[in-house]
């Protein structure tokens, strides 16, 4: 239940806090208490009473909802505002391959308009057998062309036991389509105060996210967003995934958090990346996050995904240009000239 106060009652919020805070989680935003597990008629009298709204019918997944926290989050990093009325672009190769090659696409990336540099270091690969990531020596690599071109470092932790190592780097974690019900690991980066982004599962439904980003949120760390980056459908024969585009509307009206698509996860082919990228934006995300290489041919990691230089410039002066048009209403030379 959620109990909305009048704005600056402080003595309300001590009471609720004093009378469930040892029996049940209470959590306080602003002038909302919310308090799991409890009917109203466990309310005293005079908390009833200083209620303007009593909100009984919330999701488990409270601290992510709207009716808990009705205004955006905004997540701000060194180098990007992520959510509200900002549109982020990400950028970078699916893996870290060289000291080299993390340069050269941190300057392609930036160069076309990113400010988050992507790039795997530990990678969840199908086979046991693939390249697996460069470990320690890839987030060294990728820290240091992340700071070379003033972008901020996104790259996916897979185990708890490398949280602690992988926060000594990153600038925000990323949690993998495979891990998003990796509870332990979600507690884990849920107890430290770095950007989490999390992918929302290859067959999770809505709640199932919203529940999986709950418990980050359960440890403190509110600094979220989430990712549509495909679903199985009963069709792959042409596309690796089906790409919900759907559900941007559907997340940002029960959460607060930034949604985020990845075109490259969902299509797995370059040609039908900046299609699904650009309906991305179209539905309302608040960034993209894009596989890109330089010799897809020859790339470590899923190269059949990934978008040339030139080709990611093409993507991305589109998604500006569709973010201007929503946000202004007008083409992008239209809006500039009236600055
Ligand atoms: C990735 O970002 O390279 C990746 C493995 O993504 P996902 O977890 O969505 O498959
Ligand atoms: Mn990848």
């Amino acid at each position: 239940m959620i109990i909305v106060l009048n704005k600056n009652d402080q003595n309300t919020i001590a009471e609720l806090q004093e009378h469930f805070g040892n029996t049940h989680e209470v959590f306080v935003h602003h002038n909302r208490v919310a308090v799991q597990g409890i009917k109203e008629a466990d309310l005293s009298a005079s908390e009833r009473a200083a209620a303007t709204d009593i909100i009984t019918n919330v999701p488990k997944a409270v601290q992510g909802s709207r009716e808990f926290h009705p205004e955006d989050t905004v997540i701000r990093t060194k180098h990007s505002i992520i959510g509200g009325d900002n549109f982020t672009m990400m950028a970078g190769p699916c893996s870290v391959e060289s000291e080299e090659h993390i340069a050269k696409m941190a300057a392609v990336a930036k160069a076309n308009g990113a400010t988050i540099l992507r790039g795997g270091a530990f990678k969840p690969r199908t086979s046991p057998y693939s390249f697996q990531g460069l470990g320690e020596d890839g987030l060294k690599f990728m820290r240091k062309a992340a700071d070379e071109y003033h972008m901020d470092m996104l790259t996916e932790v897979m185990d708890d036991e490398h949280v602690k190592m992988v926060a000594k780097y990153t600038d925000i974690f990323q949690i993998g389509a495979r891990n998003m019900q990796n509870f332990s690991l979600l507690k884990t980066v849920g107890k430290t105060n770095i950007p989490v982004m999390l992918k929302r599962g290859m067959s999770a439904t809505v709640d199932d996210v919203l529940n999986a980003s709950e418990y980050i949120a359960a440890g403190g760390n509110h600094n979220i967003m989430i990712v549509e980056r495909g679903i199985r459908t009963f069709d792959n024969k042409y596309t690796r995934n089906t790409l919900d585009v759907g559900v941007v509307p559907v997340l940002q009206k029960l959460t607060h958090y930034p949604v985020i698509i990845d075109p490259s996860h969902a299509s797995g082919h370059t040609e039908f990346v900046t299609p699904l990228a650009l309906a991305g934006v179209a539905a309302g995300a608040s960034g993209l996050v894009v596989e890109i290489h330089d010799d897809p041919e020859h790339a470590f990691s899923d190269g059949p995904q990934a978008l040339k230089p030139n080709e990611f410039k093409d993507l991305s002066d589109k998604a500006f240009a569709i973010r201007e048009l929503l946000s202004t209403g007008m083409p992008m030379e239209q809006a500039e000239a009236g600055r």
